[in-house]
């Protein structure tokens, strides 16, 4: 599957047998897939052209493509390649058979510190890695996050991601809960942006809501720009260290991802387990 821009290999939709639907998002449909030729499996995402035109998502659909196909790192889910049709764009991703966090959030309702703090390592990591290739991810939720074999996180969607730095206007869709005040105020910002997710995600995992959830949009909106947050008494001293260092109005003042990595609290509940390759690498 391995390929680069130049020796791309060029797939058509009669390489693969297609499985079951995985899922649907907005624009498109996801199948479990396995190539014929040596019964590799991997997750098909199509999406008709038409609607990426209609929606104007050319620019990002390339964008999200070129970015994601260049990252390899065990936390990222890997894009292997893609092809078209007259009707159709086919995605070749990475299978992620733990399916989506959001859904396993939704069952649980709460993680514990150890699957919280796990979760947490292994984000920081991922985008310790996006950032040295100068990509801001944006939109860490967790929505945006499959799960692999064992569990571990895999960065799904880089739909909003951006080369850094970036002074971006753009509308807003979605859920804002995850939007960093620089953003809301559609300031100039930087990588910083993913530690203030990193802290709204942490947040969420561990007491089952976003920090800034409002009925309203503007109640949202005005809760984030005075980073107005409070604890539950059941979210451990050590997370709630963690939490408000990285919920900082100012981006300068919010951990980077090397003290999110050192924090104690992280170091304490965290078990990640590499597989015996990666260590190896390493
Ligand atoms: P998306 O269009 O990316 O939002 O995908 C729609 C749904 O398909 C997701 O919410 C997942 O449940 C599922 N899905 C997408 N990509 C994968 C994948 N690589 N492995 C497993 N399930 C996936």
């Amino acid at each position: 599957m391995e390929s680069t821009t130049s020796t791309r290999k060029h797939f058509t939709i009669n390489d693969f047998e297609i499985g079951r639907p995985l899922g649907r998002g907005k624009f498109g449909r996801v199948y479990l897939a396995r190539l014929k030729e040596n019964h590799f499996i991997v997750a098909l995402k199509v999406l008709f052209k038409s609607e990426i035109v209609k929606e104007g998502l050319e620019h990002q659909l390339r964008r999200e493509v070129e970015i994601q196909t260049h990252l390899q790192h065990l936390n990222i889910l890997r894009l292997y390649n893609y092809f078209h049709d007259d009707i159709r764009v086919y995605l070749i991703l990475e299978y992620a058979p733990g399916g989506e966090l959001y859904k396993e959030l939704q069952r649980k309702q709460k993680l514990t510190e150890q699957h919280t703090a796990t979760i947490i390592e292994e984000l920081s990591d991922a985008l310790t890695y996006c950032h040295e290739n100068k990509v801001i991810h944006r939109d860490i939720k967790p929505e945006n996050l499959l799960l692999g074999l064992r569990g571990e996180v895999k960065i799904a969607d880089f739909g909003w991601s951006v080369h850094t730095p970036s002074l971006r206007r753009k509308t807003m869709c979605g859920t804002l809960d995850y939007l960093p005040p620089e953003m809301i105020a559609r300031r100039m910002y930087n990588e910083t942006v993913d530690l203030w997710c990193i802290g709204v995600l942490c947040y969420e995992l561990l007491v089952g809501k976003p920090p800034f959830e409002s009925n309203t949009h503007s109640e949202t909106y005005r809760r984030i720009c005075k980073v107005n947050f409070k604890f539950p008494s059941s979210v451990p001293a050590g997370a709630q260290d963690l939490i408000s260092k990285l919920l900082r109005y100012n981006p300068s003042e919010r951990l980077s991802l090397a003290q999110v990595l050192e924090h104690p609290w992280v170091r304490e509940h965290s078990q990640r387990i590499l597989p015996p390759c990666s260590l190896m690498a390493s």
